[in-house]
């Protein structure tokens, strides 16, 4: 019988470690509770924002309660390489649609935690851990859990099996009973000062061009920045977009480069100006002196100098602009044509700024 894991945050470059939590006063707190080995609650709520952290602090909490050395998370033993890769036998992890068992979901929705799916889980917990006492169990989004789900698994916070650690993960934790609720010690995150987010998106080996895009483009979401720090894809797209919207120099390449982007349905021209405007949200940041001059590398040299030197009431016309394009997109104007005047634009912008 396999443990059912999920890849270890697949496109992280490095897993958190307590230290990073150290921006989270009381849940920092609570893990170096942990880490000197003080008594810890058997069962924890934690919640917060999309992005807030919350898997990345379970995974952490899991590793801590697992490892085998003195100062958890060691990060060598074999509980922590096992835990990091997903594979130790004694972390369950379970969200809807995921069950323990995947025999137990056919024909069941896939947006819930089935009943049928805690007692597998109540009933591995009754058995003897394989690699060690200590087990550890994370319920991702455990407010999909339904009532009789909830009702089942108060039973085990009411007698929780030695050794074991309940990780319950929630973005809406009012929508448990409150019975559940007040079984758990609650671990709420907040959102990131971007301080931290900086210092986690430093030490995670990160470009330094890429960092105060990473920090812009996540927007206080500690998760979204551990993500785009490591996604290659997302860095590729964002240098083809620096190209073909902010590269343009003569005015006869426009509609090549708005022909480029012609067959985009409604949708995704909506997402294509979002990812301008985030473009060139980052470049005003940075003209307002709000992120550092070192991410500009990545710009065409007229943009670098109009960062550095115009300030950022300059941007407010390409803003409006992307933002027109936008207007234009929402009522059908001819698209072709919306691209072409966003293009001559941001040509014009840079213009006075080429050498
Ligand atoms: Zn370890």
């Amino acid at each position: 019988m396999a443990a059912v894991s999920l890849p270890a945050e697949a496109s992280a470059p490095r897993l958190l470690g307590v230290e990073d939590f150290r921006a989270q006063p009381l849940v920092y707190e609570e893990l170096r509770r942990i880490r000197q080995g003080l008594p810890f609650s058997h069962a924890y709520l934690i919640s917060g924002a999309a992005g807030a952290g919350k898997t990345s602090l379970a995974r952490l909490m899991a590793r801590m309660h697992l490892c085998e050395s003195a100062q958890p998370p060691c990060g060598h033993c074999r509980a922590c390489v096992q835990a990091a890769a997903g594979t130790h036998p004694d972390l369950i992890e379970l969200r809807a649609g995921q069950p323990i068992d995947p025999e137990e979901m056919k024909g069941k929705p896939k947006t819930v935690i089935p009943v049928a799916d805690i007692r597998e889980l109540r009933r591995r917990l009754a058995l003897t851990g394989f690699e060690s006492p200590r087990r550890a169990v994370i319920i991702h989004q455990a407010e999909k859990m339904q009532e009789e789900s909830q009702n089942a698994l108060l039973k085990t916070l009411e007698e929780p099996p030695e050794g074991s650690l309940l990780l319950l993960v929630a973005e809406s934790p009012d929508q448990l009973l409150t019975t559940i609720r007040s079984r758990c010690r609650p671990l709420a995150l907040a959102a990131w000062p971007d301080e931290a987010i900086l210092a986690v998106l430093r030490a995670s080996g990160l470009r330094e061009e890429r960092i105060g895009a990473a920090l812009e483009a996540a927007g206080g979401s500690m998760g979204r920045a551990i993500r785009l720090a490591g996604d290659e894809a997302y860095w590729a797209r964002r240098r083809e977009l620096t190209d073909d919207f902010l590269g343009l120099t003569a005015r006869s390449d426009i509609p090549a480069a708005a022909a480029k982007y012609k067959a985009l349905a409604q949708p995704e021209r909506l997402e294509l100006l979002r990812e301008i405007d985030e473009l060139l949200r980052h470049l005003t940041l940075t003209a307002a002196g709000l992120g550092s001059t070192d991410s500009l590398g990545a710009y065409p040299a007229p943009w670098q100098r109009m960062a550095r030197e115009a300030g950022a009431a300059a941007f407010v016309p390409v803003l409006d602009a992307v933002t027109l394009a936008r207007v234009r997109v929402m009522n059908n104007v001819n698209w072709q044509a919306a691209l072409e005047q966003l293009l001559l634009s941001l040509m014009e912008a840079k213009s006075q700024w080429s050498t």
